[in-house]
């Protein structure tokens, strides 16, 4: 069920990961969006460049409700702070949800904390435990377990009228991994290396076909790329994930937002991909409105992918496998 007739939207305002990625900005790292989950939106691991990001790609941070930072690395919290503000309409009011891992609010060792107490005073908040479920604006939000450096990093899954969203954040694959995610219709991970070579506390391309396949979503999207991603091409993996797991799987892009039809659970789709650099190029534009043609959907978002990479002069070196 959609609020207000609204669709639900997920805009990726950066889908790089990782220490390099960060500092060079080979990918911008301002996290995602989710709009109109019932009604309400979201902010999802802020990294630098949320802020900037938002109005770039169309998106006012006033009309936020809340914001999640898993875990207190800067790659996912540094903006937080000034979302905060923008939610708060500069701290005048009280309003929203800060949601976050323990070492966000509280500090866990050398880890966070990463909100100010005077940050904190305009919001609810909430700390996300693995397996504890809490609800917020009627949405149920459940922790979900990492094996990360900041051992007190949560994922989510997030759940409303029937469709449920999960992210992975940052973590190692682990057995047990898929059980938070069970149920998931569309699963976001966070896949920091392609092929089957994983670094310690994060996934890599063949972790994540493994995961993709337990889960088994309606889709799942990859983001949150490292140095060694970007220079192959997470497209490719995506395709790879796709073919290992037969499960639709896309590879995120700065700026990607996907509409998506949350009417049916049993038929979740994408209605729209967009790209918002693409206003100029016709190549990059597409729109997806059908089930039947899966493949050639992830085909196309596939090119957009590559031409966007092209034209933001990414160095996109073929490596041979
Ligand atoms: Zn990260
Ligand atoms: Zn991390």
């Amino acid at each position: 069920m959609c609020f207000n007739g609204e669709t639900m939207k997920i805009t990726f305002l950066g889908t790089g990961g990782g220490r390099f990625t960060t500092i060079s900005q080979k990918r911008m790292t301002g996290g995602f969006r989710i709009d109109d989950i019932n009604g309400k939106n979201y902010h999802i691991d802020p990294g630098p460049g949320a802020l900037v990001r938002s109005y770039q790609f169309g998106i006012k941070p006033t009309t936020l409700n809340g914001v999640f930072v898993s875990h207190a690395h800067t790659d996912h919290y540094t903006d937080v702070e000034v979302l905060i503000e923008a939610m708060t309409r500069g701290m005048t009011r009280e309003n929203g949800v800060i949601i976050g891992s323990r070492s966000v609010f509280k500090g866990f060792k050398q880890w966070g904390p990463c909100i100010s107490n005077y940050h904190r005073g305009k919001s609810d908040k909430l700390v996300l435990d693995p397996n504890k479920t809490k609800t917020v604006d009627g949405i149920k939000i459940k922790g979900t377990k990492t094996i990360h450096g900041d051992p007190t990093c949560v994922g989510f899954q997030m759940q409303a009228n029937g469709l449920a969203i999960s992210y992975t954040s940052d973590t190692k694959y682990f057995d047990k991994l898929h059980e938070y995610h069970k149920d998931a219709d569309i699963l976001i991970g966070s896949v920091i290396r392609p092929g089957t070579k994983s670094i310690k506390g994060h996934m890599c391309s063949g972790n994540f076909a493994k995961l993709v396949k337990e889960v088994n979503p309606k889709i799942a999207i990859m983001t949150h790329f490292g140095f060694k991603m970007l220079s192959e091409n997470p497209a490719n993996e995506a395709k790879y994930v796709q073919k290992k797991s037969g499960i639709r799987t896309i590879a995120a892009f700065d700026g990607m937002k996907l509409e998506i039809d949350d009417k049916n659970r049993n038929k979740v789709k994408i209605i729209k991909m967009k790209n918002k650099f693409a206003k100029n190029n016709q190549n990059l534009n597409h729109s997806i409105n059908n089930d039947s043609n899966d493949k050639q959907t992830v085909l196309n978002s596939n090119n957009n992918q590559n031409t966007f990479i092209k034209d933001f002069s990414y160095k996109h070196e073929n490596k041979k496998k």
